[in-house]
């Protein structure tokens, strides 16, 4: 049968309403790439889940599909979300498929330009607030609250019901859950539903690793952060939504939360692509707290199979290569200056 999205393949598995109102993209069946150098190096089997390949280039089309198809079954004419980037162009592109007015918050400064573009091609209104995320994510919360407009972040449960099916995509790939599963952790919601998901779906529990970026550390620190900084736009989050449960998915999953420089967060990107995975730079932090776990021995990749989760495209965040490369070397279109310059 020909691939319809995954409300329409797994349906069946997540809590939504019958008013419910498929509107798909086709998202989900994203690849699970096994990784032989990176393997080979740990001594464990390691696999990307590139979410990076989804209609909007992240793996919030999962959650919006559901989101979506929930709030326009129910009437809803507009909808609204707060954004770091991958939210906004994914709620843009499926509030246009559905027909419904979409607007999307983005905090001041550091949003992705490949996120922007999105956003903005897919037709919703953009309006970008004097302060962080968080203060983005309160204004939205309150308006929905007092309006008809209907919340797509993450705090809403029917994004977590369609970001279940990654664990579930996961599973029926491997036969069963993998022994570690490695991501980065933001705002929350999606390693909450990793772990609703693969609880859910009894093919074993992998213990997690959630990632977070050292500037915006708040569930390793113990307390919200008042100004969040990294370079990983995507995870920049002092205050995730679903912090309780991300500590509880990692404790009762007997794995942990921890941090990783933007340094660490860069040089993980760097051997990703190194093996032809081009991942934007918070989606590289899941590999990077793989990377500094072994590398000091609290976490025995060895033997094990491991998944680590790359959340979004490489493509998002163009600027982040574009500003560390040299320019492009420039000679006369003749074949004798071409030959001598690579040599043969
Ligand atoms: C949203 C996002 C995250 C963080 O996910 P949370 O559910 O907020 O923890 C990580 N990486 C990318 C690319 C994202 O878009």
């Amino acid at each position: 049968m020909t691939y319809q999205g995954l409300i329409q393949r797994y349906g069946h598995f997540l809590d939504l309403p019958a008013h419910t109102k498929t509107i798909s993209l086709l998202e989900g069946n994203t690849p699970l790439i096994p990784m032989p150098r990176l393997s080979a190096e740990l001594d464990c089997e390691l696999f990307i889940k590139f979410e990076g390949l989804n209609p909007t280039g992240s793996f919030k089309d999962r959650g919006m599909t559901s989101a979506i198809s929930e709030a326009v079954g129910r009437g809803a004419q507009t909808v609204i979300c707060a954004s770091t980037g991958n939210t906004a162009a994914s709620a843009a592109a499926y509030a246009a498929r559905a027909g419904v007015r979409a607007i999307v918050l983005i905090p001041e400064g550091k949003v992705a330009a490949g996120k922007l573009a999105g956003a903005i091609a897919y037709g919703a209104e953009v309006i970008q607030i004097q302060g962080s995320f968080d203060d983005a994510l309160a204004l939205v919360v309150e308006i929905t609250q007092k309006t008809p407009i209907a919340l797509v972040n993450s705090i809403n449960p029917f994004r977590i019901e369609g970001q279940k099916t990654a664990a579930f995509e996961i599973c029926d790939e491997l036969g069963s859950a993998p022994d570690w599963l490695c991501l980065p952790v933001g705002n929350a919601g999606n390693i909450t539903s990793y772990w609703a998901g693969f609880k859910q779906y009894q093919k074993g529990l992998p213990q997690l690793l959630g990632v977070q970026a050292a500037g915006a550390a708040p569930l390793v620190l113990g307390q919200a952060v008042e100004k969040p900084e990294t370079i990983a736009t995507a995870i920049r989050i002092g205050r995730p939504a679903r912090g309780e449960q991300a500590l509880a998915a990692a404790q009762e999953s007997n794995g942990k939360i921890s941090a990783v420089s933007d340094e660490q967060i860069l040089a993980a990107q760097k051997i990703l692509a190194e093996e032809g995975v081009w991942v934007e730079p918070a989606s590289a932090a899941g590999l990077a707290g793989l990377l500094a776990e072994s590398a000091v021995g609290k976490f025995e990749a060895r033997g094990r199979r491991v998944v680590v989760v790359c959340t979004g495209h490489g493509m998002k965040d163009p600027a982040i290569i574009a500003d560390s490369f040299a320019a492009p070397r420039i000679i006369p279109a003749s074949y004798a200056a071409l030959l001598g310059l690579i040599g043969a």
